[in-house]
């Protein structure tokens, strides 16, 4: 790896090659997981770099297929399997400076990949539109880290994953070939660098499609009972004509790690946090009352951007604010079968009791509405933690692993045949984010 003439190749460029700075550029949230910490420990890149724009990352691209040096690209560092962890050094792309909106029409824009999502949303506001959907990480994450490290979030009960087709519209990608290339990729192909964790190519653009900005409600409904708060939630989903957002249900004690909440969920009772368009919110009281919940909370909708959200407090938020309180608190990440009697989730809750503290997002899968999870988990072995992964599995409950960062360990499980050629192809060497896929890497290579 010849380091100084790849910086030598780059003048002009904002190079960082201060140990502390570039050690910060190589973390992201996998300290969530007890398993990966140690795994991770000392992983740190050569040097940062900060291209502008698209002739930059060619630049980049050029000089690190040319000198044989790895390549890992970072958003804003939110993933939460050390995703922008560099296993074997080398460069620290961050594309936080490439922030431009080119475009925003009715229903789709076009944006640069370090572009935050909360300011595509202020942009897509000012004519009626909003992304779609978004992590709980939405003010700092930026685009590009989210098509390639997550996979869904607020707004997914309304739109479904970032994976199905219609949200993602085309990706721009520079390749790591010994003479980079741009590629457009459109429809279906989007798919050949949708969540692959930054080994297919630099994303340089993105066309997205956006929503109506509808002014959303913001509700907190609490429970003596937690599988009434589950059903409930899920008939909330399955209302097709109301508007809605966001519907997270927690089992107590989960809502006691929300300390700016408490005064709104008394202990011990279960809560629903929900994002529900002002025009449906006349229907949610009956609907509350069947399954006898108390609504304790509302606010009216805000611009975007002004004042505190209920939505970071969920998703992976929730995770977020348990272990700022009990920091060997981890979690899971899971999907229910389709069942609308919510048996197994019914089943897992009582099974587990506190070890595995019930928080579920209920999303669009295909057309219905399921619970999806982020359990809690008092975490004591990574064998008892297999232990927990491996009986949900048995049960019928798919489990994406956020304990590995081995892409196919986790949620792809294996790599889909399309995205391995274009992988051959955009990156002939192995120097994108190499030893996280089981596919032709670095480490492989020298
Ligand atoms: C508290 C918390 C809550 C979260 N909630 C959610 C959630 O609700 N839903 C969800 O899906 N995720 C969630 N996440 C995970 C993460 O925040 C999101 O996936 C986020 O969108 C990542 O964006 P980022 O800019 O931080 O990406 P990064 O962490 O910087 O990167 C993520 C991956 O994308 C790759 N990458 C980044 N930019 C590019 C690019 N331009 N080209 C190619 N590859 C690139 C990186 O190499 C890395 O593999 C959460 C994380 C935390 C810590």
């Amino acid at each position: 790896m010849n380091l100084n003439a790849l910086i030598d190749s780059l003048p002009g460029m904002e190079i960082i090659t201060d140990p502390t700075q570039v050690a910060k550029l190589s973390q992201d949230y996998h300290t969530f997981s007890p398993v990966l910490v140690p795994k991770l420990a000392g992983k740190v890149g050569d040097i940062a770099i900060r291209p502008s724009s698209e002739a930059e990352v060619i630049k980049v691209a050029t000089s690190c297929a040319k000198h044989r040096v790895p390549v890992t690209v970072r958003g804003a560092g939110t993933g939460n399997y050390g995703q922008c962890v560099p296993l074997y050094g080398g460069v620290i792309l961050d594309m936080t400076r490439m922030h431009n909106i080119p475009w925003v029409k009715p229903g789709v824009a076009r944006v640069e990949a370090g572009v935050k999502l909360a300011a595509l949303d202020k942009k897509a506001s000012y004519c009626g539109w909003e992304i779609r959907m978004a992590p709980s990480t939405y003010r700092t994450a930026t685009i590009g880290g989210f098509i390639a490290g997550g996979s869904g979030g607020i707004g997914s009960i309304q739109y479904g994953l970032l994976a199905d087709r219609g949200n993602l519209l085309a990706l721009q990608v520079v390749t790591l070939e010994d003479q980079p290339r741009v590629i457009e990729l459109r429809g279906d192909d989007v798919q050949k660098v949708n969540h692959a964790w930054g080994i297919n190519g630099i994303i340089t653009e993105i066309e997205i499609a956006l929503g109506p900005a509808y002014p959303w409600a913001e509700v907190i409904v609490t429970f003596p009972d937690f599988m009434a708060a589950a059903r409930f939630g899920q008939a909330l989903g399955n209302a097709d004509g109301m508007i809605k957002k966001l519907i997270s249900i927690f089992a107590s004690p989960i809502p006691q790690y929300f300390t700016s909440l408490r005064q709104y969920i008394p202990d011990g009772t279960h809560a629903a946090l929900l994002m529900v368009a002002e025009s449906s919110l006349e229907l949610l009281p009956g609907l509350v009352q069947q399954h006898g919940g108390q609504i304790t909370y509302q606010k009216p909708a805000q611009e975007p951007g002004k004042g505190g959200h209920l939505a970071e407090f969920t998703w992976n938020h929730t995770t977020l604010h348990a272990r700022t309180v009990d920091t060997s608190i981890t979690y899971l990440q899971s999907m229910f079968p389709n069942d609308k009697s919510l048996e197994m989730v019914e089943h897992m809750y009582h099974h587990f009791g506190d070890e595995v503290m019930m928080h579920l997002e209920f999303f669009r899968v295909n057309g219905v509405v399921i619970p999806g999870a982020l359990q809690l988990v008092r975490y004591t072995t990574e064998e008892r933690l297999n232990e927990i992964m491996r009986y949900h599995e048995e049960n019928g409950v798919f489990i994406a692993n956020p304990h590995t960062y081995i892409i196919e360990d986790g949620g792809r499980k294996v790599i889909d045949p399309e995205q391995l050629k274009f992988k051959q192809m955009v990156d002939p060497h192995g120097l994108m984010n190499p030893g996280k896929s089981k596919v032709l890497s670095f480490q492989s290579q020298n």
